[in-house]
């Protein structure tokens, strides 16, 4: 029988559940929608039954089973310090429920380390020793391998590459401190800045667009691809500001590459082309060879980077 995980990836929306392969190969996989708000116990206990529920279906022995969340997690305990997509999820050990109820070893992990090691893996970073992973969506987030290995720090903090101070007088950000990456260059950020361009009345085509609904990313997005000056000059300043954060990071990390994922991916060489330009600006010496790679996961990524980091704990 072919070595396979249990891979599961617990978003605000969607909770995955798969069956992966040592190759990346998802053999089964389910898609549910994220148990409905209720008490954490209640929401242990669904997803312990939704997982048991993608192994028995899937007729497989998983020799370990891994669940990516967005949050602060602590690998080592196992343990939710605190998950934004899901209310009231707190301090809570998740793995032993997990591990006892399917009675295989159960890890967790931050989701944009796991697509890390996803990429790394099975995508975009095949093949690489040293990889620096961002995930550009809703948020910032990040992931760090390191000589192959996901890299924790002393907490399992490491990688949280949203919150690098990118303007010292920015706007405040979730984490309480003014000008992180997360605050300037996100869904979020995008969309704030969105309404401040139709407040001050500077886009009559994203108005439009936007049609009364609060603007998103999407619409700033939408808008300057109609060629709406305003929206492109603020996507390109953000390109501008990530290509920044980038390039420092490249020269503290100096990995082979960096992978790239997330919704905001799809506004293109807009985005990226002055995000590039800014972070080969700053490359300092060989720092200048490092490549940038679009993720090759795209919505699996969450799935295979948990799967890459249970067959990571399996094999060491
Ligand atoms: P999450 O961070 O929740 O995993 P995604 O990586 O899917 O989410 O990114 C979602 C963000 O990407 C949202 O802020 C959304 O507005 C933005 N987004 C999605 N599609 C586009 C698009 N075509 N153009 C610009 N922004 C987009
Ligand atoms: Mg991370
Ligand atoms: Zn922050």
């Amino acid at each position: 029988m072919t070595r396979t995980v249990l891979a599961a990836d617990f978003g605000g929306t969607n909770l995955r559940a798969a069956i992966v392969s040592a190759e990346g190969h998802i053999l089964h996989r389910d898609d549910h929608l994220t148990p409905a708000e209720s008490t954490p116990q209640a929401i242990i206990a669904q997803v312990i039954e939704l997982l048991a529920g993608t192994v028995a279906a899937s007729g497989a022995q998983p020799a370990a089973a891994c669940i990516a969340t967005a949050g602060l997690i602590n690998a080592e305990e196992g343990k939710v310090i605190i998950a934004p997509n899901i209310p009231g999820f707190r301090n809570l050990v998740l793995t032993t429920p997990v591990g006892e109820r399917l009675g295989i070893p159960a890890y967790i992990e931050n989701d944009a380390s796991a697509a890390a090691l996803g990429e790394f893996r099975f995508g975009a970073g095949r093949g690489t020793r040293h990889l620096l992973h961002a995930t550009v969506g809703t948020g910032i987030g990040g992931g760090i391998v390191i000589d192959r290995r996901l890299y924790r720090g002393a907490k399992g903090l490491a990688g949280e590459i949203g919150h690098i101070i990118v303007d010292p007088a920015g706007p405040r950000c979730n984490c309480g401190s003014r000008g992180c990456l997360e605050a300037m260059v996100s869904g979020v950020a995008f969309a704030e800045r969105a309404r401040l361009i139709l407040q001050q009345g500077k886009s009559a085509i994203l108005k439009e667009i936007a049609a009364g609904e609060p603007p998103t990313a999407v619409h700033l997005s939408a808008a300057a691809a109609r060629g709406d000056t305003v929206c492109e000059a603020e996507i390109r300043h953000g390109g501008h500001i990530l290509g920044l954060a980038l390039g420092s990071l490249v020269n503290v990390l100096n990995p082979d590459c960096v992978t790239l994922s997330g919704g905001l991916l799809s506004m293109g060489e807009m985005l990226l082309g002055p995000a590039r330009e800014a972070m080969y600006s700053l490359a300092y010496g060989p720092a200048a060879g490092t490549l940038i790679h679009l993720s090759e996961l795209g919505d699996d990524a969450g799935l295979l980077g948990a799967a890459a980091v249970a067959f990571e704990h399996l094999d060491t």
